[in-house]
C-alpha cells in the first residue's frame, strides 16, 4: 500500500486550542512510507512561537476552571468516549501507522489501537480513584488548639509529553491518557518520523469533547521544537519516552528550571536462558524477545545468555528462526517483518552490525537488507563465543540485532547481565521456581519477566533503572507522575 492507496484523509497539520493549523512560518517536513521509501506527506516543522501558542492554549484550558475543576467523573466520562472512538476509527488508524511506521498491520491493530483503547480504559477509571489521606499531627501549640491536617492531590498542571517512533500511537497514550485523567492539559510532541496517528488521535478527542487546548498536538524536529517545549516557562511537567542521549539533555534543562520531569529511555536487555529450560520454548522466545516490531522495543532482549552445553543448539534455533523469516511491507499478509523506521536509522543498524563483525563477532544469520527498496535490514544473530567486549554488546542497536554468549555458571551470567548502563528489562528461562527467582532478585532492571518476555499492561509499573530512566508509567504509580501532593492543615 502507498499514499495513493489509502483511502482515507489523511490530516497533515498541527492541532492547537482545538483547531488545526500550519506553523507560522509555513515551514514542513517530509514523513515517508518507510516500507517504499516514499513520501508519504508534509507536515508542519514548529518553531518556538508555534509552541509558545500550543503551551498557552494548554496554560489557558489549564487555568480555566472548566478541565481540573470538572467533576473526576466527567473527565472520566470524555476519556471513555476517546476510547470508543479510537475503536470505533481503529481500521484508518491502524493503517496510517503501518503506512507510516512500517510495522505489521496485525500488530498496529492489536497493540497501537487495541492497546490504546485499554489504556485509555484503565486510565479513565483512575479520574475518579485519585485520592489523599487524613494524619493526626503531633503540634501541641498554642495550647488548646487542635488540627485538622490532610493531603490531596492535585494536577502537575501543563504537561509536555515527548514520544518516539516504535509505538508512536501507544505511546502518546501511554502520555496523555494519565495525565487528562489527573486534569493536567497537555502539549504533545510526536517524533519526526511518526506524527500523522498523533495528529488523528488529538482530533477524535477534539470530537469525544474535551475543551479546546486540553490536548495539543505539534509537530516538529527534536532539537528545535522539542527543545522549546522542554524549556517553554508556561510548561510544568516533562514527560519524555526516548533515547538516553536526549533524555540526559531534557533531565538537565529541567534540573535546571527545577520543573517535573520523567524520562522512560535506552535499554540493552538481557535474556539469561538457564540450563534445565525448555529448548523450543527458549528459542522461540528469545526469537521473539529480539525480532518483535523489527527489533525497534526498549526492552528488546538484545542480550542472549545460554549455558555453554547449550549454546550452539540455542544459538542455531534462532538464527533458524532469522533465516525463515520473511520480510516485506507491513500490509502483505504473508509479511513477518516490515522496514526499520528510517534510512537514517537503517544506517545506523548496519553500520553497528559492521562494527559487530570487525570486532570479531560471528554473524551466524542476517546482516544484509534483503536486497530491498525500503528500509530493511535482515534479522541478525552475531555469536560471540569467546565474550569479546562487543560494541553491540554494550550500546543500544534498537533493532533486530541479537548478541548471543556462553557462559559457565548462573552468577557469570547474572553478573554480565548487570554490567550494562541500562536497566529496563530482563527476562530468565527455566522450569524451576526457586532458580527463576534467585535471577529476578539478582538482575537490576526495572521489569523481569519469567518465560516470557516484552510482556506490559496497564497495571503493571513500568520504567528503568540506571540509565534507563527516572520514574514509573502505569498502574497506581502513574498518578504521582501527574499530580503533586499538596498538604493542608486546619487549626480549630
Ligand atoms: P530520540 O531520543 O531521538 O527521540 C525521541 C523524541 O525526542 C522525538 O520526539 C524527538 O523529536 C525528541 N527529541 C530529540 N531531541 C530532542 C531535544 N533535544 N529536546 C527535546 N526533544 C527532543 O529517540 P527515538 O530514536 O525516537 O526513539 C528510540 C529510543 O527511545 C530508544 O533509545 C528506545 O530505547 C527509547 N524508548 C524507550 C522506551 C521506554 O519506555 N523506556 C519506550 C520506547 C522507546
Amino acid at each position: 500500500m502507498d499514499r495513493q492507496d489509502f483511502t482515507h484523509t489523511i490530516r497533515t497539520q498541527m492541532f492547537v486550542d482545538g483547531r488545526f493549523c500550519a506553523s507560522g512560518n509555513g515551514r514542513t517536513f517530509a514523513v515517508f512510507n518507510p516500507a517504499t521509501g516514499t513520501e508519504i506527506a508534509q507536515v508542519p516543522d514548529a518553531g518556538d512561537a508555534d509552541i509558545d501558542a500550543a503551551v498557552t492554549a494548554a496554560r489557558r484550558a489549564f487555568e480555566a476552571d472548566t478541565w481540573r475543576r470538572m467533576p473526576p467523573a466527567e473527565r472520566e466520562r470524555l476519556l471513555l468516549k476517546l476510547a470508543d472512538l479510537v475503536e470505533r476509527n481503529g481500521d484508518e488508524l491502524a493503517a496510517l501507522e503501518t503506512l507510516n511506521q512500517g510495522k505489521l498491520l496485525g500488530f498496529s491493530k492489536m497493540l497501537e489501537v487495541g492497546g490504546s483503547v485499554q489504556w485509555l480504559r484503565y486510565m479513565a477509571g483512575w479520574a475518579t480513584k485519585i485520592e489523599g489521606s487524613t494524619l493526626d499531627l503531633s503540634l501541641a501549640f498554642p495550647p488548646g488548639v487542635r488540627y485538622n491536617a490532610s493531603t490531596r492531590r492535585v494536577p502537575a498542571g501543563v504537561v509536555a509529553a515527548i514520544v518516539p517512533w516504535n509505538f508512536p500511537l501507544l505511546m502518546a497514550v501511554w502520555k496523555i491518557a494519565p495525565a487528562l485523567a489527573c486534569g493536567c492539559t497537555v502539549v504533545l510532541k510526536p517524533a519526526e518520523e511518526t506524527p500523522l496517528t498523533a495528529i488523528r488521535l488529538a482530533e477524535l478527542a477534539h470530537e469525544a469533547g474535551f475543551p479546546p487546548g486540553v490536548l495539543n498536538v505539534v509537530t516538529g524536529q527534536g532539537e528545535t521544537a522539542g527543545a522549546a517545549l522542554v524549556r517553554h516557562a508556561g510548561v510544568d511537567k516533562v514527560t519524555f519516552t526516548g533515547s538516553t542521549e536526549v533524555g540526559r539533555i531534557i533531565g538537565k534543562q529541567c534540573a535546571n528550571d527545577l520543573k517535573r520531569v520523567s524520562l522512560e529511555l535506552g535499554g540493552k536487555s538481557p535474556v539469561i536462558v538457564l540450563d534445565d529450560c525448555d529448548p523450543q520454548r527458549a528459542i522461540e522466545g528469545a526469537a521473539g524477545a529480539i525480532f518483535f516490531n523489527h527489533g525497534q522495543v526498549c526492552t528488546a532482549g538484545s542480550r542472549l545468555y545460554v549455558p555453554r552445553a547449550r549454546f550452539d543448539e540455542i544459538v542455531e534455533g534462532i538464527a533458524q528462526v532469522a533465516r525463515n523469516t520473511v520480510l516485506g511491507s507491513g500490509f502483505d499478509a504473508a509479511t513477518q517483518m516490515g522496514p526499520l523506521v528510517s534510512a537514517r536509522h537503517r544506517a545506523k543498524v548496519a553500520s553497528m552490525i559492521a562494527q559487530g563483525r570487525a570486532e570479531g563477532g560471528e554473524i551466524v544469520a542476517g546482516g544484509g537488507d534483503g536486497n530491498r527498496a525500503g528500509y530493511f535490514v535482515e534479522p541478525t544473530v552475531i555469536a560471540n563465543a569467546t565474550n569479546k567486549p562487543l560494541t553491540v554488546v554494550r550500546e543500544e542497536v534498537f533493532g533486530p540485532v541479537l548478541v548471543a554468549m556462553p557462559y559457565d555458571d548462573v552468577d557469570e551470567a547474572i553478573a554480565a547481565a548487570n554490567a550494562s548502563e541500562y536497566g529496563l528489562g530482563a527476562s530468565v528461562w527455566t522450569n524451576q521456581l526457586d532458580r527463576a527467582l534467585r535471577v529476578v532478585d539478582a538482575v537490576q532492571a526495572g521489569t523481569v519477566w519469567v518465560n516470557t518476555h516484552n510482556m506490559v499492561d496497564p497495571a503493571l509499573p513500568f520504567g528503568g533503572f540506571k540509565a534507563s530512566g527516572i520514574g514509573r508509567e502505569h498502574g497506581r504509580a502513574i498518578i504521582d507522575a501527574y499530580t503533586e501532593t499538596k498538604s493542608v492543615c486546619i487549626a480549630y
